[in-house]
């Protein structure tokens, strides 16, 4: 068979992994980012179903517990119908498709109507679960078998489909969807020979910042649920396996473990301020406060553009603005070689990554990262009456050029691109706010500060620490009787969450 072009249409079956995007394989992230359609489960993580593009279309089929799902049926004849119609359809399913997910039914329905389709493997459940809890399912010494069971059995059926006298000799089994009914798993394992004092582990939500790990027996599991209040999705993980977690676990040993942090960056800018406060273990909130859009009219900073060439430094106190110039370059049919001699300046080493993408090297970066301290480092590099482009944002503060003015230089300053206030903050943000549920608040300039009152007036951070990239920001905090509990220094993403992270371990 030769590959299906994309045009032809055709379903890929891509296991979504346990919930976050990078727990997706790399080959389910490609046909994602090719998808015309996606049509996914409840349990499928928002960033991955994210990764398609803007454009395709997007199907929720999952089933919301006690409330209504689509049919089978009714997903088996939405994937045909969306293939014959073209372009590769994404057929997201949590975990790996193949494990209770009815993925081989989907598969089977493809197959009988000549739809041509792939099938990509996801990270299971139990195999998520069991990394994030620190218990091998397998191990040398203790567990050389290991099953995949569903634990979904109607607790009264009189004879189950399990057998388990066979389950009972099995090392370590690993229960899906087993809550509901782990009264009566357990007392039937225990029927059928399994000791009762078998370590027990209830894994839920695992891999997301909620995950939580609850340990029992298997004769107290059913009891510790119920006390736990432990709620699916979660794994059970039963076998002597178990009881390597109170050594292995890492996930709650993490230094922002069971932290929430808000992020008031424009959503675009967030990505890596959020990827770093998870990889240390925080739940991660985007409250936008700020929303990067270009400029009302493009005629100055084209007109600017078109003759750069002519400029000895062109300014830049953002990767904001960096990414405005070179893509309105591009626009313009220009490249980086319209910069030709212009010498470039950078606010910080952000600013100066966004230029080294378009292989730009800044030449000149102050050591402190505010403007201040690039306009001293201008005014002792360049010369007095060089002609300097300041692009940046529009409500960048005057005293830059004032200052490069009044040493003489030709000074513009363009607007770049516009910071604007978003009309309200995500209710998952003002409900976490309200509920006292955020530890932290992130702070990256004087406007994310200034729009976060404008958009939440009557939040009390008082419970809440705020952290500053830097002291103009932490000045605008103060102003609104916020004391930041960390400033610092360098001005960077990387020096912010470290100073999270160096509060929260000095507790
Ligand atoms: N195909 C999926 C399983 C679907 S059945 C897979 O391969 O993982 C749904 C069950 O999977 C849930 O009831 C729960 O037992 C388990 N599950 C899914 N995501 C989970 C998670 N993040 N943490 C714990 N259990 C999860």
């Amino acid at each position: 068979m030769t590959a299906p072009d994309d045009a032809a249409g055709h379903v890929v079956l891509v296991g979504a992994g346990p919930g976050p995007a990078g727990l997706l394989t790399a080959e389910g992230a490609k046909w994602l980012s090719r998808a015309k359609c996606v049509l996914y489960d409840r349990l499928v993580g928002r960033d991955v179903v994210q990764l398609a593009p803007a454009s395709a279309e997007r199907i929720p089929v999952g089933k919301r517990p006690g409330g209504q799902s689509v049919p089978q049926e009714r997903i088996n004849e939405l994937l045909i119908e969306k293939a014959r119609a073209g372009g590769v359809v994404v057929r997201l399913k949590g975990g790996d498709p193949f494990i209770f997910g009815r993925g081989g039914e989907e598969a089977e329905a493809l197959a009988a109507a000549g739809v041509p389709y792939r099938i990509v493997p996801g990270v299971t459940a139990a195999v998520a679960a069991a990394a994030h809890a620190g218990i091998p399912l397998t191990h040398r010494r203790i567990a050389s078998t290991v099953a995949f069971v569903t634990g979904h059995e109607d607790p009264d059926k009189a004879d189950s489909s399990l057998d388990f006298r066979a389950l009972a000799r099995i090392d370590t089994l690993a229960f899906y969807m087993g809550v509901g009914a782990l009264r009566a798993t357990a007392d039937r394992l225990m029927a059928a020979g399994r000791a009762g004092d078998t370590p027990t582990a209830l894994v839920e939500n695992a891999t997301s910042p909620r995950q939580r790990v609850v340990t029992a027996t298997l004769a107290t599991a059913a009891d510790v649920a119920e006390r736990e209040d432990v709620r699916p999705p979660a794994i059970v993980l039963v076998g002597q396996v178990a009881a390597l977690h109170g050594r292995l676990a890492w996930v709650g040993r993490l230094p922002l473990s069971g932290r929430t942090v808000l992020v008031t960056r424009a959503r675009a800018q967030a990505s890596r301020l959020a990827e770093r406060l998870g990889e240390l273990g925080a739940q991660v909130i985007e409250a936008p406060t700020i929303e990067i859009q270009p400029p009302a009219s493009f005629d100055t900073l084209d007109s600017e553009l078109r003759r750069v060439g002519e400029r000895d430094w062109i300014v830049l106190t953002s990767p904001n603005g960096a990414v405005a110039v070179f893509d309105r370059l591009a626009a313009l049919g220009f490249d980086a070689r319209a910069l030709g001699r212009v010498r470039v300046a950078a606010v910080g080493p952000a600013t100066a990554e966004a230029l080294a993408q378009r292989s730009i090297r800044a030449d000149l970066v102050p050591e402190t990262h505010t403007t201040e301290a690039l306009t001293d480092a201008l005014l002792a590099a360049a010369r007095p009456g060089a002609r300097v482009l300041l692009a940046r944002s529009d409500l960048a503060p005057a005293d830059m050029a004032e200052r490069l003015t009044g040493a003489g230089m030709e000074v513009e300053d363009v607007t770049a691109y516009r910071t604007v206030r978003p009309h309200r903050l995500p209710d998952e943000a003002l409900q976490a706010l309200r509920a006292g549920e955020a530890d932290w608040i992130t702070f990256t300039s004087s406007s994310t500060v200034e729009n976060f009152f404008a958009l939440a007036p009557n939040t009390d951070l008082s419970a809440v620490k705020a952290a500053a990239i830097g002291p103009v920001t932490a000045d605008t905090l103060r102003a609104r009787g916020v004391e930041p509990a960390v400033t610092v220094d360098p001005h960077t993403i990387d020096a912010l969450v470290e100073g999270i992270a160096a509060a929260e371990t000095a507790r």
